[in-house]
């Protein structure tokens, strides 16, 4: 029988860990605190800040939301990520991408403090990543779904894994990721010949490029774990990954939804990214 790998236990069990942790934390005084800087009021923005904010609440994690509007100027912009940075009580910072078009991208990237960068927008920490250094902080996406494979039980070590989509923000890192627990992996994109061919080989198959209904049965072995970190609105409003979910479930061994799959472990990271930046902070 097909296996469902549902976002929420493995997000209850990260935030049952972590709410220790912050007891812990708060008996030596210690308290963290996430800070996030947003620009305008974009639906998926607020969606996401609603969920991180009632995460935080439960660990004991406090937050602060620095609300810009969409003309924020490049100057005023940095000049609140500096706020963030030097601002004692803060241990993570959060901004939300992609940012309007006449913001520079690179250069908050670099303006942003390493040890606060919560969700990897700083080259320093990127490179951690590749580096499989574990001392900085990956992509919050990412990192949910290497969690969900050990969760799950999944081997990943010698275990032949595609991943679907080579951004920045989730198939790159992810795929490090991956590649630094041993796992032997193909990535593929949108010029990539035949994704299928590929992809069929695979015990399992991530897939991260944000197109509905991509992965059909011919990208799949009979038995294979498919992960989907895609977020698709239909046009009726609704939500769906990347993955044919319904066309696919017989063949498959194991297979995560959208809504309830990778999506719902994220902020759960994003915690545990803030919970650890106040450690090392602390020198804990
Ligand atoms: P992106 O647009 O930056 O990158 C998409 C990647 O997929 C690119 O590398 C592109 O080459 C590849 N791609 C696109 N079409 C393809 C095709 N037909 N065949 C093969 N590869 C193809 O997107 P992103 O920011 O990486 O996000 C990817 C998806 O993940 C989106 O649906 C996004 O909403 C979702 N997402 C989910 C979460 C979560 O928490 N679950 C977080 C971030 C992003």
């Amino acid at each position: 029988m097909t296996v469902v790998m549902k976002g929420k236990p493995v997000a209850d069990a990260i935030s049952e860990k972590l709410i220790k942790e912050v007891e812990q934390l708060k008996s030596k005084s210690i308290e963290p605190k996430l800070t996030i800087i947003r620009i305008g009021a974009k639906g998926s923005d607020l969606a996401y800040e609603r969920g991180a904010l009632k995460r935080s609440k439960t660990i004991g994690i406090s937050t602060q939301v620095v609300e810009l509007p969409e003309d924020v100027t490049q100057e005023n912009f940095l000049k609140e990520i500096k706020k963030a940075n030097e601002d004692k009580s803060t241990n993570g910072i959060l901004v939300f991408r992609p940012f309007p078009a006449h913001i520079d991208e690179n250069a908050v990237k670099n303006a942003i403090d390493p040890a606060k960068d919560v969700d990897c927008m700083s080259p320093v920490n990127f490179e951690k990543v590749f580096e499989g250094d574990n001392s900085g902080f990956g992509p919050c996406t990412a990192e949910a779904v290497v969690q969900l494979l050990k969760y799950n039980k999944v081997p990943i070590k010698s275990t032949d894994i595609t991943v679907v989509g080579a951004s920045l923000v989730v198939g790159k890192p992810l795929s490090m990721m991956l590649l630094n627990e041993f796992a032997t992996v193909s990535i593929c994109h949108i010029f990539t010949k035949d994704t299928a061919a590929i992809s069929c080989k695979s015990d399992v198959v991530i897939s991260a490029a944000g197109k509905a209904k991509l992965i059909q049965t011919q990208h799949l072995k009979e038995g294979a774990i498919v992960v989907d970190v895609g977020i698709n609105a239909l046009p009726d409003g609704k939500i769906c990954g990347d993955v044919d979910y319904d066309g696919v479930f017989d063949k498959v061994k194991a297979i995560t939804p959208v809504p309830g799959g990778v999506g719902s472990i994220t902020t759960s990271i994003l915690a545990s990214h803030v919970v650890k930046a106040c450690k090392l902070q602390n020198n804990l």
